[in-house]
């Protein structure tokens, strides 16, 4: 891994185009072991450098449906079922809205599956911040982003407020 693999990140524009960050992301053929290893490589990397637990392709400009959540690679993600009564709170950051947090409600615990970097499709259960992970990135490949999320009319208009100003303070 190098530095010139550090791509700048995709941030939420208050009054512009988002289409980067709120379109879908179609499934793609990851059946070749180079470009999976080429696409983690890159994910990893700028994960790494931007310090996020996890980072979606299109924050970093990629069309790949692709997503690294602590150094893993997972390529066609998808949740294959939801457990309704395990709907919690977590507070959620995300570097297209400048890490700044708030308090989300999802199930904490989902059946996924995706394909590994090995190549192999797996199958799996997760819990707590790995289905809350992994929930957060799949919605950034099927163009929902955090700000959709807050369900709270109130919360979502306070959490833009404060967006605004730290991305106004970036120019
Ligand atoms: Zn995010």
């Amino acid at each position: 891994m190098s530095d010139n693999m550090i791509r700048p990140i995709v941030l939420y524009k208050p009054y512009g185009n988002n289409d980067v960050l709120t379109h879908y992301i179609d499934e793609k053929d990851y059946s070749d072991s180079q470009k999976r290893h080429e696409v983690h490589e890159i994910l990893e990397s700028n994960r790494i450098h931007y310090n996020g637990l996890g980072l979606a392709a299109n924050q970093i400009g990629l069309e790949e449906r692709a997503f690294n959540i602590d150094g893993s690679t997972y390529f066609n993600p998808n949740v294959v079922e939801y457990n309704r009564d395990s709907v919690d709170a977590y507070s959620e950051g995300c570097l297209s809205f400048l890490s700044i947090k708030a308090s989300i409600y999802r199930p904490h615990e989902i059946t996924v599956n995706y394909t590994n970097l090995e190549g192999e499709v797996v199958n799996k259960t997760l819990e707590g911040l790995d289905a809350v992970a992994f929930q957060h990135e799949l919605d950034h490949l099927n163009g929902i982003t955090m700000a959709d999320n807050i369900k709270s009319k109130i919360q979502r208009k306070k959490f833009m407020e404060k967006y605004k100003k730290s991305f106004n303070k970036l120019k």
